[in-house]
């Protein structure tokens, strides 16, 4: 058996809350309740993908960038103006960093959200604004907050989970956050070990732009929708089977199709 199988999350006869759920694992449960169930309760992780270790990289690099300008209390080029800067807030390493982040209890005490942010800047008037790196390399990407919500919706839920810990933690955010986008400049006559990237800075808040899901219809990303979600995950997690599955997943389709043709 691979290593898809792992350790249940959840089981009611020993669980003590907050039961921990992280940013991704929201994302999950939004795409499907029944893979979310199977993975809390059984253990039974999805289908796994590779990596991302050149997107990582980037981040990585962007990360050292931001904190260069952070140290010495200076504007970055890149922020929309002279007076916003790199959050120097106490707690900046650890908001960052995957075993800590940012988290915040959801569903009446019985779910802990959690995330690590890519940076924090501040506004002229002392919000927060959540800041998260994105790597591609494309040719038709407009770098617009209407191209974001149309083909990248995961984002601006991933944007909304991560304002609404911080607002749950008592600190002021700004409603909209920031998506820098660093674009790969994939059509040069020669590679010779070089990629220059462009970059774009789109803010957005999350909770203007509508996501459709086949099963949950149309929602706005803002906080009263993460508040909805993690009551819906504590609901999913004390069902004694699993949910109905997405009816547009096509792991499971597969699953259907090919036994029933070649048994
Ligand atoms: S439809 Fe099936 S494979 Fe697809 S996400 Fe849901 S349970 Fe997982």
């Amino acid at each position: 058996m691979g290593n898809w199988k792992g350790k249940p999350r959840y089981d009611l006869k020993s669980f003590a809350p907050p039961l921990n759920v992280s940013r991704s694992a929201v994302e999950e449960f939004y795409k499907c309740p029944r893979c979310f169930w199977l993975h809390f309760i059984e253990g039974w992780a999805h289908v796994s993908t590779p990596g991302y270790p050149i997107n990582t990289g980037i981040d990585g690099m962007a990360k050292a960038e931001f904190d260069i300008v952070r140290k010495l209390g200076l504007r970055h080029r890149l922020m929309p103006d002279n007076k916003w800067r790199a959050s120097n807030h106490a707690d900046i390493d650890d908001w960052r960093n995957t075993w800590k982040g940012v988290r915040a209890l959801f569903a009446k005490g019985n779910i802990e959200l959690h995330g690590a942010v890519d940076d924090i800047w501040v506004q002229g008037n002392g919000k927060l604004v959540v800041v998260d790196y994105k790597a591609t390399c494309s040719q038709s990407g407009k770098y617009t907050k209407e191209w974001l919500f149309e083909t990248r919706p995961y984002i601006t839920r991933q944007m909304a989970i991560y304002k609404a810990i911080l607002k749950e933690m008592g600190e002021d955010v700004a409603m909209s956050g920031i998506i820098l986008y660093y674009n790969g400049e994939s059509r040069k006559s020669s590679f010779d070990g070089v990629m220059n990237f462009s970059s774009h800075v789109i803010k957005v808040d999350p909770a203007k732009g509508d996501m459709s899901h086949p099963d949950r219809g149309v929602e706005r990303a803002n906080n009263a929708w993460v508040k909805k979600i993690t009551d819906e995950i504590w609901d999913c997690v004390n069902l004694t089977a699993p949910p109905a599955a997405a009816s547009d997943c096509e792991y499971c389709d597969r699953l259907a199709v090919i036994p029933a043709k070649y048994p």
